[in-house]
């Protein structure tokens, strides 16, 4: 349920709503907007009356929201969110330009890939150091040194790292080092892990699941967001489909959509997307004319040596050059590409 207060509420009138929901034993979620505070009561709405917040003096009105999705929808809160990392913003009017390898292959080639990437107008630095691999005998990541290079990358460029989080029992120690947490795309329903997130004070990226529909990524943004954290940026990266050209099927509508059914900044993944090099600056200029608020783009100094996704990576003077054509496309769309 939402209750919308009248413009001009007090914190006390505020206050006293929360406090009303609570007594029902739901949680109060308040939105505190330009024109008018929002308060989403969370949990079993049969125990609750909508006729017991109408009577209330600042009361507008009173809202059943009928999806199963409520913080993270557009009705909860109108504003787009923005989210801001160590001075870069996602969402808003700027389109958030994610780059760096799959997987943290060690300390020169992070160091190196990182400083390509930020030449070129990169706001974010991606790697994995915890890799989930389909094989166990491939390669699954470096681990805490691949955290270290990671960190040591962003000292030396000023971007911010966002690197993958596979397991609960790895959260401090990622949370050590990253500045965004990414919950990879197998992990999209691991409801725990989706709960631990939700409790941290730190930027979530959700990538979409394999085979998610939009509703089931809106939900599982929503465990996030029921625990407190709702610095969440949802990653479209592709579904499976019957389409054996690329390696998903890049879904461009995804991000009209969920911006129209949600407040939360959408980017795209052009690179696990498309599977090719060749098929990355399509998909990417698609996910932007198409409104994403960002795009992850994986960049390799040798591809054909890459231990995990070499025939996707760019290299780094493509980056470059796929980089300058893309902020073409956030011009025309009204935006501002990369590095603040
Ligand atoms: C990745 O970004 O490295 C990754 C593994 O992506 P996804 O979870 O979308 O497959
Ligand atoms: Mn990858």
């Amino acid at each position: 349920m939402i209750i919308v207060l009248k413009a001009g509420a007090t914190g006390q009138e505020i206050g006293l709503v929360e406090e009303k929901i609570e007594a029902y034993g739901l949680a109060a979620h308040t939105s505190r907007g330009v024109e008018r505070t929002i308060i989403g009561a969370i949990g079993d709405e049969r125990k609750m009356q909508p006729e017991a917040f109408e009577g209330m003096e600042c009361v507008e009105k009173v809202l059943r929201i009928l999806k199963p999705y409520k913080i993270v929808s557009r009705d909860f809160q109108k504003e787009d969110t923005v989210i801001t990392v160590r001075g870069q913003n996602i969402g808003g009017g700027t389109v958030a330009l994610f780059a760096g390898p799959c997987a943290v292959e060690g300390r020169e080639m992070m160091l190196g890939i990182a400083a390509q990437v930020a030449s070129c107008g990169a706001s974010f630095l991606r790697g994995g150091a915890f890799k989930p691999r389909t094989s166990p005998y491939a390669f699954l990541g470096l681990g805490e040194e691949g955290l270290k290079y990671l960190a040591e990358a962003r000292e030396a460029t000023g971007l911010p790292v966002a690197t993958e989080l596979m397991d609960p029992r790895d959260i401090d120690l990622v949370v050590k080092y990253a500045d965004v947490i990414q919950i990879g795309a197998r992990n999209m329903q691991n409801f725990r892990l989706l709960t631990e997130v939700g409790r941290l004070d730190k930027p979530v990226i959700l990538k979409r699941g394999l085979s998610a529909t939009i509703m089931e990524w809106l939900m599982s943004a929503e465990y996030i967001a029921a625990e407190g954290n709702r610095q969440i940026i949802l990653c479209e990266r592709g579904v499976r489909t019957f389409e054996p050209s690329t390696r998903n099927t890049f879904d461009v509508s995804a991000i009209p959509v969920v911006k129209s059914l949600s407040h939360l900044p959408v980017i795209a993944d052009p690179s696990h997307a498309a599977g090719k090099m060749s098929l990355v600056e399509p998909l990417a200029a698609a996910a932007i004319a198409a409104g994403a608020d960002g795009v992850m783009i994986e960049v390799h100094h040798d591809p054909e040596t890459a231990l995990s996704d070499g025939p996707q990576s760019l290299r780094p003077d493509t980056f470059g050059e796929v980089a300058a054509r893309l902020k073409g496309i956030a011009t025309a769309v009204g935006k501002t590409m990369g590095k603040a």
